[in-house]
C-alpha cells in the first residue's frame, strides 16, 4: 500500500481544490474534469482498491457517498442528477490505487454507462 498522490493532497503537500474535509473523508474537484462538475470523494485512510474494502469499512463507504450527495448539492447538480463512478483496477480504468468515488454532473451523461 504505497503513498499515491492523494496522500500529498490529504497532507497539504500538493494543492486541490477541496470542497469538503473531515477526519475521514475528502472532496476535491478532479485535475481533467470530464463535466462541468466532476470532483473526487476519497476515504484518508489508504484503502488501494475496492478489492480491498472489509466489511467495517462499510460506514466509511456509506459516508463517501453522503458527502457525495451534500457536495452535489452545494454544487447545484442535485436536482438535474449526476453519476457516482469507482473505478477498480486495470479493466475498470483506476489510474491512482487509493480508493476514490467520482461525481460528475452539470451536462446530460446519457451516453451510457461511461462519462466520455
Ligand atoms: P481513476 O482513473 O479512477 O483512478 O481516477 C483518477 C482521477 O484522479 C482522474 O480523474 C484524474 O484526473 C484525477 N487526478 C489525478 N491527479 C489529481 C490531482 N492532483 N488532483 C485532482 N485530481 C487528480
Amino acid at each position: 500500500m504505497s503513498e499515491t498522490i492523494f496522500d500529498k493532497i490529504i497532507n497539504r503537500e500538493i494543492p486541490a481544490d477541496i470542497l469538503y474535509e473531515d477526519d475521514e473523508v475528502m472532496a476535491f474537484s478532479d485535475v481533467n474534469p470530464q463535466a462541468p462538475v466532476h470532483f473526487l470523494v476519497i476515504p484518508k485512510q489508504r484503502i488501494p482498491t475496492v478489492n480491498d474494502l472489509q466489511p467495517e469499512h462499510a460506514p466509511l463507504v456509506g459516508k463517501m457517498v453522503l458527502v457525495a450527495r451534500q457536495v452535489a448539492r452545494d454544487k447545484g447538480i442535485a436536482e438535474d442528477g449526476y453519476r457516482l463512478i469507482m473505478n477498480c483496477n486495470r479493466h475498470g480504468g483506476q489510474t491512482i490505487y487509493h480508493l476514490h468515488l467520482h461525481v460528475l454532473g452539470g451536462r446530460p451523461l446519457h451516453e451510457g454507462l461511461l462519462p466520455g
